[in-house]
Parts: C-alpha cells; sequence; structure tokens
C-alpha cells in the first residue's frame, strides 16, 4: 500500500488545494491527509487565470442565474450559505492574501500574481504537514468495506475519505481532463452534457477575414427560433472564424446551456440609438456627405473596414457608388444591419479555447450543505467536475473555493478529532 490516509484529495487545483487546507485546518494537522495531482505541479490552470493576476473571485458572486447555471439552484444556494464570498476572503485572508477590488466587482490579489495565490495555498499545505504527490493520477476509485481503494501508476491507495476535486475537460493544454467524471460516474454518480464553455463562438460569415484583429463596442446577443437566449454588451474582437472578447465568452456560456439547434449571434452595432434614429442619421449623412463614396459612408461611425463590411452586408456593393445614389429604402436596410448584424454559430467551440465546462456531475447528487455524495459516504467532490459554471468575472473560482472549503471542512467534521483519537 503506497499510502494509508484519513483523506485523499484527487486534484491539487483551486478546489482541491482549498479542500486539503480546510480540512487541515479544522483538524489543526493532525491527521493524515494527501493531495494527488496528475500534472508534475498543483495549481496549473490557477497560474493562467486572469491572464496571471487571477480574478479569484467576484463582489456580486451568489446562488443565482445571472452568476451560475446549474442543474440544482437549491444546492448551490446552501454552498453559498455555507461558504460565501466574504468567507473565501477571511479564508485567504488568514493564509496571508491581501485583495483588491477593481471594476464590476472583480476581485483580485493586489499584488497582481495569481501565483501569490497558489503560493500560499502551497505553503499553508506544507504547515499542514500535508504532502503534494505530484505527477500522480488516480485512474480507479472502488469502495472496500469502509475504506476507498484508489489505482494509481505507483500503487494503491487507501483513505477513509475522499474528495474528488478533478476540475473539467476546459483548456487540455493547461491540464484540463475528463478523468473526474469517470471517477465519480464508476461510483454511482451521473454526468450532465459536457460543453466548451467561456470561449470565443465559432461563426461564419463572408467577411471575417477582412475584419480580423478587430474590435468594436456592440450589444451582442445570442439567439435560436425561440427568439433571444442572452444578451450582453461590451467590446466584441473579430477573430479567424469566430467572434471573441467577454461579452462573446458570457454568451457562449448561455449557447452551452441552451437546446441545440441552429443558433446565431446578432450585433447590435450601435445600441444607444433606435432603429428608427438611426435611419434618420443615415438619412442626414446622405445629405450631409454626397460627394463620397460608399466606401467611407460610414467612416466616422465605426472602424473603416466594419463599416464597409456592414455596407457589404446590406447589399450596398458595389462600394465605388455615390452616397448620393442612396434610396430611403437602401438606407432601411443599412440601419436593419447595423442593429441585427447576424453571424451563424458553425460548430462546436473548442476546448482548447474554453476557460470552463458547461456541465458536469450532477449537483443534485451531492447534498449541499456538505459537498457529500448521496450515493456513497465518505464520498466529496469540489469544483468544475460538478455541474455549476459561472459567467466571467471571478464567478468560476468562487465556486472552486466554496466548495472546496466546504467538502474539505465536511470530510474533517466525519474523522475522530485529535482529542476523540486520544481518548480512543
Ligand atoms: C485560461 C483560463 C483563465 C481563467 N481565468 C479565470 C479567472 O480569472 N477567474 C475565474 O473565476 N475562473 C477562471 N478560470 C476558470 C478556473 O480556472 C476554473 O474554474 C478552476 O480552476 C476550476 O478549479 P478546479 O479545482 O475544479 O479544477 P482545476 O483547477 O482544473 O484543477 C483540477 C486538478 O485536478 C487534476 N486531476 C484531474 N484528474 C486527476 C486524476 N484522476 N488524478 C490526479 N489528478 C487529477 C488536474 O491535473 C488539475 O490540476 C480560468 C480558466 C482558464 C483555462
Amino acid at each position: 500500500m503506497l499510502y494509508d490516509l484519513d483523506l485523499a484529495v484527487i486534484g491539487g487545483g483551486a478546489s482541491g488545494l482549498a479542500a486539503a487546507v480546510a480540512a487541515g485546518r479544522e483538524l489543526g494537522g493532525e491527521f493524515k491527509a494527501a493531495v494527488f495531482d496528475a500534472q508534475p505541479r498543483c495549481g496549473r490552470k490557477l497560474l493562467a487565470t486572469g491572464n496571471g493576476r487571477c480574478n479569484l473571485t467576484n463582489r456580486g458572486a451568489a446562488a443565482n442565474s445571472n452568476c451560475y447555471h446549474t442543474d440544482d439552484m437549491n444546492a448551490l444556494k446552501r454552498v453559498f450559505s455555507c461558504v460565501n464570498v466574504q468567507d473565501t476572503l477571511g479564508f485567504f485572508e488568514n493564509i496571508g492574501l491581501v485583495c483588491r477590488e477593481e471594476e464590476e466587482g472583480r476581485i483580485y490579489p493586489s499584488c497582481g500574481q495569481a501565483s501569490a495565490v497558489l503560493d500560499l495555498l502551497r505553503l499553508e499545505l506544507a504547515r499542514l504537514n500535508i504532502p503534494e504527490v505530484c505527477g500522480c493520477r488516480i485512474e480507479k476509485l472502488r469502495r472496500d468495506g469502509g475504506e476507498f481503494v484508489m489505482n494509481s501508476p505507483s500503487g494503491l491507495i487507501k483513505a477513509k475519505n475522499v474528495i474528488v476535486a478533478c476540475g473539467g475537460k476546459a483548456a487540455p493544454n493547461l491540464g484540463g481532463v475528463d478523468w473526474g467524471y469517470s471517477l465519480l460516474c464508476s461510483m454511482g454518480h451521473t454526468a450532465t452534457r459536457l460543453d466548451p464553455s467561456l470561449c470565443p463562438v465559432p461563426v461564419e460569415s463572408p467577411h471575417l477575414n477582412s475584419l480580423k484583429g478587430i474590435r468594436a463596442y456592440a450589444k451582442a446577443s445570442v439567439c435560436d427560433e425561440r427568439g433571444v437566449i442572452y444578451s450582453d454588451s461590451g467590446e466584441v474582437q473579430f477573430g479567424d472564424k469566430a467572434l471573441s472578447g467577454i461579452v462573446i465568452f458570457q454568451l457562449s456560456s448561455a449557447a452551452a446551456h441552451a437546446r441545440s439547434g441552429e443558433k446565431w449571434i446578432e450585433l447590435d452595432m450601435l445600441p444607444e440609438r433606435s432603429e428608427q434614429e438611426l435611419a434618420g442619421m443615415l438619412t442626414r449623412r446622405r445629405a450631409l456627405l454626397p460627394h463620397l463614396t460608399l466606401e467611407n459612408y460610414l467612416t466616422g461611425v465605426f472602424n473603416k473596414r466594419v463599416g464597409m463590411c456592414l455596407l457589404k452586408q446590406a447589399g450596398m456593393s458595389p462600394l465605388s457608388r455615390s452616397v448620393s445614389q442612396l434610396s430611403d429604402s437602401d438606407i432601411r436596410k443599412i440601419a436593419a444591419v447595423i442593429k441585427r448584424w447576424r453571424f451563424p454559430v458553425s460548430g462546436k467551440a473548442q476546448w482548447n479555447s474554453a476557460q470552463v465546462t458547461g456541465g458536469g456531475v450532477r449537483l443534485s447528487e451531492f447534498d449541499g450543505l456538505t459537498m457529500q455524495s448521496r450515493l456513497c459516504k465518505g464520498l466529496f467532490a469540489a469544483g468544475e467536475v460538478l455541474n455549476v459554471d459561472g459567467f466571467c468575472g471571478g464567478f468560476n473560482l468562487q465556486w472552486a473555493w466554496s466548495s472546496g472549503i466546504l467538502a474539505g471542512r465536511s470530510a474533517a467534521a466525519l474523522l475522530p478529532s485529535k482529542s476523540n483519537r486520544k481518548g480512543n
């Protein structure tokens, strides 16, 4: 037997490290625990968060559909009732992290380094004598009598309690894997459909080539035949066969949870004006700038290349024509395209460019007050492996911290405390 433990944490990412620290602090380090990670070092994904700055939470993070998608919002509420944003900030303050709030409630370490978050978690693990066993993939998990037995390439591991914190499929380049789903499903749990989320959305458009690299402010909506699924405003980035930028990431998250079927993204390129006001403005420009060719009709309103593509999309080619030749019906067509520029979604987003997994092991199969499996005593789960994913802005890490800290504390509560052990 390689290890005989009170607690095994499978996965040394955000949720697993938080779980191990929380368990260790609860029991004062007086128990045998270890964190196992398949990667050569723990916290690889954590280091990449927030462009290396780690947007570790959001002041507004709460269990509701403005922040999260899940199959069990009530269970999510119970988790947040046990460990909320304030509790999480207290947890980090206690291990030495000072934080700063920025725009839209986003909270970062004040030193601006994701590595500081990882360092402090690892230093606390070392203080609590909880080893990180890296390069060690847990391949199988089973229950044997009152204990769990895990297979790893180096040998068997036994533990009284197990926390599965294996993360999700997103960003395989940073160690994202689907192994956690298999481990939990082998214990009787079930998972939903998995989709890449918080990622660029692949779209079809004859114009993308000429727009590549341009950023523009827009109100973006993802739609299907039933109407608008989700809208948000912000900077949209035109990419190679895809739309990108934070606002599109938010749309990808909503789209990942929508019914499958045809979808498209609609950009309102001038959301501050109604279509009627816009048509009036375009009519005035026709009177003001009759000497220009269409090529420059929208110069000064939009990036020049964006303006030309909008006119082509409205069927105004060739753009060598004079502005004075525009009819009232042409102006209405141009206004309609500016307000509803449609990009059909083409195919699935890429896991490599996704920040999180939409879907996962059903949260309803876990007790939201403890993160313990409803199917198997002593088995806990936390983080992205479960069916909870949030929008951009610190919500996903907050879920990892809340569920991880709760799972760690609850697993520790199942173990006899030091004083009890002495008494035994
Ligand atoms: C580029 C990028 C930027 C991001 N930025 C932000 C941000 O700023 N704010 C935010 O809130 N969220 C952000 N996220 C999302 C956030 O990183 C994740 O939601 C979070 O890391 C999930 O934590 P986790 O512990 O569940 O999984 P992870 O952090 O992925 O950790 C899981 C760990 O488990 C290990 N593992 C898996 N299976 C096994 C096994 N069988 N045996 C042993 N080890 C195993 C893996 O090696 C991994 O280290 C970002 C994601 C990416 C990809």
